[in-house]
């Protein structure tokens, strides 16, 4: 360790838990808890919703996207991590959390020839509002560990929600239409590596997914932060 700056940065980050934030003794970077209960997904993985097979709960649902994983429930100090990426703009925040990603990459995705990695877009009232988007600096961070350029193709034309976007929806007869490619990127026979910080109901992945394949995509592979899930189903051992 070098300088002066890098040492003081370096006193900073080591005194909070790397995922909740809690304050710790010196060179430490996990707090108890964490280092306890963090809330890991382990064992097999459904690739529709990314959770446990012992806490998938979207049997039959479909999905556009070809699979998801993630290395995390979004529970415990992973919600109060995710909560520090998108509305502290920390950035070690992020590269911790892609270093799981990572992880969860390497044991699941690494035999895919991924083209590159793209996220889930802001629209341009979030862009104003937000300032940066978490799952773009995931993004980024994950194509730092994997090697794999990350490149700007999608863009979200407004917010569900509003009447506009209802009113858009109604008109168009689907629920497609908040996303879309951006008119000069290419995604005709790629295969996609597409980042989001968290899955709840895979609408937004979907949506994505669908609208990459619709512009010519081969493959959509999904990878967020963390996934909300079901709890356990008594009865079903884990496998
Ligand atoms: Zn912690
Ligand atoms: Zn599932």
């Amino acid at each position: 360790m070098g300088s002066v700056k890098e040492k003081l940065l370096w006193l900073l980050l080591s005194s909070h838990c790397d995922y909740c934030g809690k304050l710790l003794e010196e060179g430490k970077n996990l707090c108890e808890e964490c280092e306890k209960e963090l809330p890991r997904i382990t064992g097999k993985r459904c690739r529709r919703c990314g959770a446990g097979r012992d806490r998938c709960s979207c049997r039959g649902r479909k999905v556009q996207y070809d699979a998801v994983i993630s290395p995390f429930y979004y529970e415990k100090g992973i919600k109060e991590c995710i909560r520090r990426l998108k509305f502290k703009g920390r950035d070690y925040a992020a590269r911790v959390l892609a270093r799981d990603m990572y992880l969860c990459f390497l044991e699941e995705y690494k035999d895919i020839d991924f083209d590159f990695i793209t996220y889930v877009p802001f629209s341009a009232a979030q862009k104003i509002s937000r300032l940066y988007n978490q799952s773009e600096l995931l993004a980024q961070r994950l194509s730092e560990l994997t090697s794999i350029p990350c490149e700007d193709v999608m863009v979200k034309l407004f917010d569900t929600g509003s009447q506009h976007s209802t009113g858009r929806k109604l008109r168009r007869g689907n629920v497609f239409g908040v996303y879309d490619v951006k008119e000069k990127a290419s995604v005709e026979s790629k295969t996609i590596l597409l980042v989001d910080d968290v899955r709840t109901t895979g609408a937004t992945l979907s949506e994505c997914a669908a609208i990459l394949k619709i512009r010519g995509a081969g493959a959509v592979y999904c990878i967020t932060a963390a996934v909300t899930a079901a709890q356990k189903t008594p009865g079903i051992d884990k496998s």
